[in-house]
C-alpha cells in the first residue's frame, strides 16, 4: 500500500468511476461538456467524507481558524485588486488545421525538418497555365519538370471530380469540367504555412498535411508551393499531438484571461458584468475585517473556506484533474510580519525550531500543541506545508506518493516569499530521468506577504491593517536603535509593495512612512500564508491510489481477478456493508435489518441481499466499502448459544473474516472509520 500506483492505466480507472458511479460526464447524455464533471452516489459520499475531515482539521479541531461561506459571485472590484482582471491569463495558441486549442507553455518541444510553403494554386489553374506556356519551351529540364507537375496536377483534379480510373480524359477537359462545375478556372491563395516532419523524407507527408490547410481556405485540389525547408530544434510552434493535425503550424501565443464572465441584473452592459470566482481566497482577504471582529481572533488566526472555482482553462484534461468546474479548500492564515514578531519577543525563531512537530506531551500525558511563540513567516510557512502533508497521511495519502516541491525564486509570484506545491505521483504524471514520477500539483502553500491585504485595501479605500496591544506595549520598551532597525526594514518593504504596485513615488514614500510610524501604535497589515487545496483533484488522487487488483478465489475457489478500491476507512464513500446469508429466510433478514438500523445513524451502511455472497463481496470491495458484516444462521444461534447474536465481519483489504458479537461492532467500527 505504501508504494505509488504507477502501472494502472487511467482508463481502467476512469471506467471504474463511471461503471460504479463515482465520476461521470457531465451532461452526459447531450454528448458531455468539456471539462464538467458529476459525481454519482459514491463519488458524492467520497467528497463529502474528504471536504468534512478537512473542515474538521483546520476548524473545528483547533482554536485558531474560523470558517467562512461567501459567495461565488462578487463585485468586480475584488478580482481588479487581486490582480486577476489584469493578469490571471495563460498563453494559448490554435492549430491552424485543426483548430485545436493547447497551453503554449505545456507544449512538448518538438525537433525535425520544416517545410514552409508560400502559397497554393488549384489543380485546374495550374493546368491551364502550364498549358499556356509548355508549347513555347524547348524539350528540355524546365519542360520536364513542368510535364511532371501537370500529370501531378491531373491526378489531383480526377480526385477532386471524381472522374473514374479508366476512363482517359485530356488534361484541358478536365479543366472544362472543372470551370462548368465551379465556374472558374482554379484561383490560387497566397498564405503562407508550415508542417515539420521527422525528416526530409517525409515531404509527402508535409505535403499532405499542407493540402488539407489550403482546402480549409476553400481551394479546391490545391497545390502547396513550396518556399523554403530547414532543420528545427525544440520547437514550441507546431501541433505536437499525434492525428491528423501532428506538425501542423501553431498560431503565434495570445494571453487568453481565465475568468468566466456573466452579467448582473437584466441589461448586458459594460458596467453590469461579473466573474464566477476563479478561487475562494479572495472573499477571505475582503472580509478580513469583518470575521476579525465577530470570530474575536487575534493575529495569528486564520480563515478558511470550502467552495466552488470556476477557471475556463484552455485546454481541460487528464479527467478531473484539469476541470473548467472545481471545489477548493483554502486557507488564510494570517500572522504578524517578522518586525512585529521581533519587537514583541526579541527574537524571530528560525524555520529549524518547527523541524519537530509531534505534539509535545505534558505530565500528564496530554498532547500540547506546539510552541508557537516568536515564529516568523518562515517557521509559519513550513508548519503548514507539515501540517497538510500529516493530513494527507491521514486521509490514505502516504508520503512516498507525494512530493514536496519548493519553487524556485524565478517561479515565485513577485510578493511571495516562498511557494511549496504538494504534488502527487498520478499515473499520467511524467517521468524523471530516472524513471520515478514526478507528480503533479494538488495543493499550493505559499507565503504571501501582506500583498493581498494591502491590495483591498487600496483598491477599496478600507483600511485592513490590525491593532495589536501586545506590540503597542513592546514597542514603548524597545531602545532607539531596536526602533530605527525595525521601522527601517517594515518601511522599506512597504515601499516596495506599494512602488511595485504602481503608486506615485511621492505618494508611496509618505504612506510607506506612515506605515511604519504605525508600528508605536501597534498597528499593521498581517501577513498570510495560504495553504489552498483543490478536491477534486485530492479526489483524483485518492482514487488513482485506492485503485487496484489482486486475486481471489470465486465461487468455485478458482483464482479471479480481483478490483478492489482501497481507501482509507475515513474516506471510504459506504463504511460498512450488510449481508443477510439469503434473503429467503425472514430470520436472517430481520436480524440483518436490526444490525442496519444499529449503525446507520453513526455512518454509512448499504444493505444488500441479492445474489450469491461471494459477488456481494466483490461488489463493495469495488465501491471500496472496509467492512462486510454477514449474518448467518450462527447469528441466529441454530448452531449453538455461544455464537448467538454474533456476525461476520470481513476485512476489505485481507478479506479474512472474525466473529464478532453485535453488541461490540458500533464502538469496534467506529474506532476504524473515525
Ligand atoms: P495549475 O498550475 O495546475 O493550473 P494553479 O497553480 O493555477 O494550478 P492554484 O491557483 O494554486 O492552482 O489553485 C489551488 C489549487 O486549486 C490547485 O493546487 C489545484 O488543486 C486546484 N485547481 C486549480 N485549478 C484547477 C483546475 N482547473 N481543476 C481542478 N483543480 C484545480
Amino acid at each position: 500500500m505504501a508504494e505509488p500506483r504507477t502501472n494502472e492505466s487511467m482508463e481502467k480507472i476512469v471506467s471504474l468511476c463511471k461503471r460504479r458511479g463515482f465520476i461521470f460526464q457531465s451532461s452526459e447524455i447531450y454528448g458531455g461538456i468539456n471539462g464538467f464533471w458529476d459525481y454519482g452516489p459514491l463519488g458524492a459520499e467520497l467528497k463529502r467524507n474528504v471536504k468534512e475531515l478537512w473542515w474538521r482539521s483546520m476548524t473545528q479541531d483547533r482554536g485558531d481558524v474560523a470558517g467562512l461561506e461567501a459567495t461565488i459571485i462578487m463585485h468586480p472590484k475584488v478580482w481588479e485588486a487581486s490582480g486577476h482582471t489584469s493578469t490571471f491569463s495563460d498563453p494559448m495558441v490554435d492549430c491552424l488545421l485543426t483548430k485545436k486549442r493547447f497551453r503554449a507553455d505545456q507544449i512538448e518541444p518538438q525537433s525535425g525538418v520544416v517545410f514552409h510553403f508560400c502559397d497554393a494554386v488549384e489543380a485546374a489553374a495550374a493546368i491551364s497555365n502550364a498549358n499556356e506556356t509548355i508549347h513555347s519551351l524547348p524539350d528540355g529540364e524546365q519542360k520536364e519538370a513542368l510535364l511532371g507537375g501537370v500529370q501531378k496536377a491531373v491526378q489531383l483534379l480526377r480526385n477532386a471530380l471524381k472522374v473514374p480510373r479508366d476512363k482517359v480524359v485530356q488534361p484541358m477537359e478536365l479543366v472544362g469540367a472543372f470551370i462548368n462545375k465551379y465556374g472558374r478556372r482554379g484561383r490560387s491563395l497566397e498564405r503562407s504555412f508550415s508542417v515539420l516532419v521527422a525528416s526530409e523524407t517525409d515531404s509527402a507527408r508535409a505535403e499532405r498535411v499542407a493540402q488539407q490547410f489550403y482546402e480549409q481556405q476553400e481551394l479546391i485540389a490545391p497545390i502547396p508551393r513550396l518556399a523554403k525547408r530547414e532543420p528545427v530544434k525544440n520547437s514550441k510552434g507546431f501541433n505536437p499531438e499525434e492525428g491528423p493535425g501532428k506538425g501542423a503550424e501553431l498560431t503565434p501565443p495570445r494571453l487568453f484571461n481565465l475568468m468566466f464572465k456573466t452579467y448582473v441584473g437584466p441589461v448586458e452592459s459594460e458596467e453590469n458584468i461579473a466573474y464566477l470566482r476563479p478561487e475562494t481566497a479572495q472573499a477571505i482577504f475582503a472580509q478580513f475585517k469583518t470575521v476579525l471582529e465577530v470570530s474575536r481572533q487575534k493575529v495569528p488566526f486564520g480563515i478558511c473556506q470550502i467552495g466552488k472555482a470556476f477557471r475556463n482553462e484552455i485546454n481541460p484534461r487528464n479527467f478531473t484533474f484539469r476541470s473548467r468546474e472545481f471545489e477548493q479548500m483554502e486557507l488564510e492564515f494570517f500572522i504578524r510580519p517578522d518586525e512585529v514578531v521581533q519587537a514583541i519577543y526579541g527574537r524571530v525563531a528560525s524555520a529549524g525550531e518547527v523541524a519537530n512537530l509531534e505534539p509535545r506531551t505534558t505530565n500528564n500525558q496530554q498532547p500540547t500543541t506546539p510552541d508557537t511563540t516568536a515564529w516568523g513567516w518562515e517557521a509559519w510557512h513550513k508548519y503548514w506545508v507539515e501540517q497538510r502533508i500529516r493530513w494527507y497521511e491521514n486521509i490514505g495519502l502516504p508520503r512516498s506518493t507525494l512530493v514536496e516541491y519548493w519553487q524556485q525564486p524565478e517561479e515565485l509570484a513577485h510578493y511571495a516569499r516562498a511557494t511549496v506545491d504538494i504534488l502527487f505521483k498520478f499515473p499520467f504524471s511524467k517521468r524523471d530521468d530516472q524513471g520515478e514520477l514526478t507528480g503533479e500539483e494538488l495543493e499550493g502553500i505559499a507565503a504571501r506577504s501582506d500583498f493581498d491585504l494591502s491590495q483591498h485595501q487600496r483598491f477599496s479605500g478600507k483600511p485592513m491593517g490590525v491593532f495589536d496591544e501586545e506590540l503597542k506595549v513592546a514597542w514603548a520598551k524597545l531602545d532607539e536603535t531596536t526602533k530605527k532597525d525595525l521601522w527601517r526594514r517594515y518601511h522599506d518593504a512597504r515601499l516596495k509593495y506599494l512602488t511595485k504596485s504602481g503608486v506615485p513615488a511621492e505618494q508611496a514614500a509618505r504612506d510607506a512612512t506612515a506605515d511604519a510610524d504605525g508600528l508605536a501604535k501597534g498597528q499593521y497589515i498581517p501577513h498570510v500564508i495560504e495553504p489552498s487545496a483543490g478536491v477534486d483533484r485530492l479526489l483524483l488522487a485518492l482514487i488513482c491510489h485506492a485503485y487496484s487488483e489482486d486475486q481471489a478465489p470465486d465461487e468455485k475457489g478458482k483464482p479471479e481477478t480481483r478490483v478492489v478500491m482501497r481507501f482509507h476507512p475515513r474516506v471510504a464513500p459506504i463504511k460498512v456493508a450488510i449481508f443477510p446469508l439469503l434473503k429467503n429466510r425472514p430470520e436472517l433478514v430481520r436480524k440483518a435489518g436490526e444490525v442496519r438500523e444499529l449503525l446507520r445513524p453513526h455512518m454509512t451502511v448499504f444493505y444488500d441481499e441479492v445474489g450469491a455472497i461471494g459477488r456481494r463481496y466483490r461488489r463493495q470491495d469495488e465501491a471500496g466499502t472496509p467492512f462486510g458484516v454477514t449474518i448467518d444462521f450462527d447469528t441466529l444461534g441454530e448452531k449453538g448459544p455461544e455464537l448467538k447474536d454474533t456476525v461476520t465481519l470481513r476485512d476489505r483489504d485481507s478479506m479474512k473474516q472474525e466473529r464478532v458479537r453485535i453488541g461490540d461492532l458500533l464502538p469496534l467500527l467506529l474506532e476504524k472509520v473515525r
